[in-house]
């Protein structure tokens, strides 16, 4: 991990303040003319980056790293996440995304499915469709339901076998339990909900995330491991078109591989199905410009007009004024739609992270500093107590209503 290192003979009161001026943290301390490092360090490194030089620098632990043969692991593999009724879009999400990035290293994309023979039937032809060069099956009647313990089984025995050099999960309650129990089979890296992705020449994946509450986006690279691995939530990337198959299909041997399992499948019973902002085509999200629900009145009149659903930042989940299935962002959900328009939110960078890949951002907001105009394609800097009513006005008039 290594450790930060402060150079007393470089530290003057003035090297100290700029020091304490450039951690985020508030973790630099000048007391007695002595500088320190308190415990609200997160090793960020700002203060050797950005700081007076050779004040304060980076010493690595010396640990030998892993050495791997980076020629041997080929392609980027997505794990095929089934729902009861059809294949997670997240999946073909995933697939386009590594469509793209084998422009660069010229490999292979793959696809695992992990599934019964009637699934196998039923999804494999779509999954080609998106543009898989190899689609790898898994077919028992016992892969029907999601087990722990069979598909973990199959998929290191797929890594084992295929040596694929990227394995992709979509970032959901299922994939984020999957992927960990894979990493740490092949004792290699795992990034979770990852934002971007971009991939170099020699086959390193760039996995980028929001790191300390989105203060940072951390750049990841596991440059001494493969697989390389990573989650990705849905509506990150865009899912691309269907086209004409042109992958192969390769059917794995399962009777060797682990079947049995302590865990046992009792019943299945669906969530009833609510509205959900992340398939929303069109939304409305308020920010705290909204003192009340009655105040949203207006976003709410909007939203019908458009045929959307109003959504919230986070401090309207935090007063109670919206429930917490509502709240696009970082710690929400990530939303992808045609349209937004966003009434009184500032831009935080938590907020932003779950909407940016908005097809077209219109954003209200009084103040015309506002960091959600960086992000927008049209701007209206006003209130949104006068700006709304004009516009319901002006749609309905279009409207003939
Ligand atoms: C770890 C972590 C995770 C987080 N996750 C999320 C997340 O998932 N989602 C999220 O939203 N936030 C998240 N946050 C909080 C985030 O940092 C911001 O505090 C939040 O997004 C601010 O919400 P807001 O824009 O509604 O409110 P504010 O920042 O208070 O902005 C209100 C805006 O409304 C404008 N305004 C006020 N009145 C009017 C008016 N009458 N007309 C027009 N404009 C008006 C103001 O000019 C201002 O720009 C997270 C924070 C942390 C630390």
């Amino acid at each position: 991990m290594g450790k930060l290192v402060i150079n007393n003979d470089k530290i003057t009161k003035e090297v100290a303040e700029k020091l304490i001026s450039i951690c985020p943290f508030n973790a630099i301390e000048y007391n007695d003319n002595k500088l320190d490092i308190n415990s609200a360090c997160k090793l960020c490194k700002m203060c050797v980056r950005k700081g007076p030089q050779g004040a304060i620098t980076f010493q690595e632990d010396e640990v030998k790293a892993p050495s791997v043969n980076k020629d041997e692991w080929k392609g980027i593999a997505v794990f095929v996440e089934l729902e009861l009724d059809n294949v997670h879009p997240v999946v073909y999400e995933l697939i386009g995304k590594a469509r793209e990035l084998v422009q660069v290293t010229k490999q292979e994309v793959y696809a695992v499915l992990i599934a019964s023979k009637e699934q196998v039937e039923k999804y494999k032809d779509e999954i080609l469709s998106y543009g898989v060069d190899k689609l790898f099956i898994y077919e028992n009647e016992l892969y029907k339901n999601f087990n722990m313990d069979r598909f973990a089984s199959a998929m290191e025995n797929f890594i084992e076998t295929e040596k694929p050099s990227v394995v992709l999960y979509g970032g959901t309650p299922l994939g984020r339990s999957f992927a960990p129990k894979i990493a740490s089979h092949f004792k290699t890296g795992l990034t979770a909900d990852c934002t971007r992705l971009g991939m170099k020449e020699n086959t390193d994946l760039i996995q980028v995330r929001p790191a300390f509450g989105g203060n940072i986006m951390a750049q990841i690279i596991c440059t001494n491991t493969r697989p390389q691995m990573a989650t990705v939530r849905y509506k990150i990337f865009q899912k691309p078109a269907q086209g004409k198959a042109h992958g192969s299909v390769v059917y794995k041997e399962t009777k060797n591989l682990k079947l049995d399992s302590m865990i046992k499948l009792l019943n299945i019973i669906r969530k009833e199905r609510t509205e959900d902002i992340s398939e929303a085509d069109v939304i409305v999200a308020c920010g705290r410009a909204f003192k009340s629900a009655e105040e949203m009145s207006i976003a709410y009149e909007l939203a019908d007009l458009l045929g959307g659903i109003v959504a919230v930042s986070r401090p309207m989940v935090e007063a109670g004024i919206k429930d917490a299935k509502y709240q696009i962002g970082l710690s929400g959900k990530t939303v992808a739609p045609k349209l937004i328009i966003t009434l009184g939110i500032s831009g935080a960078v938590q907020f932003v992270a779950g909407m940016s890949g908005s097809q077209l951002i219109i954003s209200i907001n009084k103040d015309p500093n506002a960091s959600i105009f960086d992000v927008s394609h049209y701007g209206i800097v006003d209130d949104v107590f006068k700006v709304v009513p004009e516009l319901i006005r002006l749609i309905k008039e279009a409207k003939g209503e």
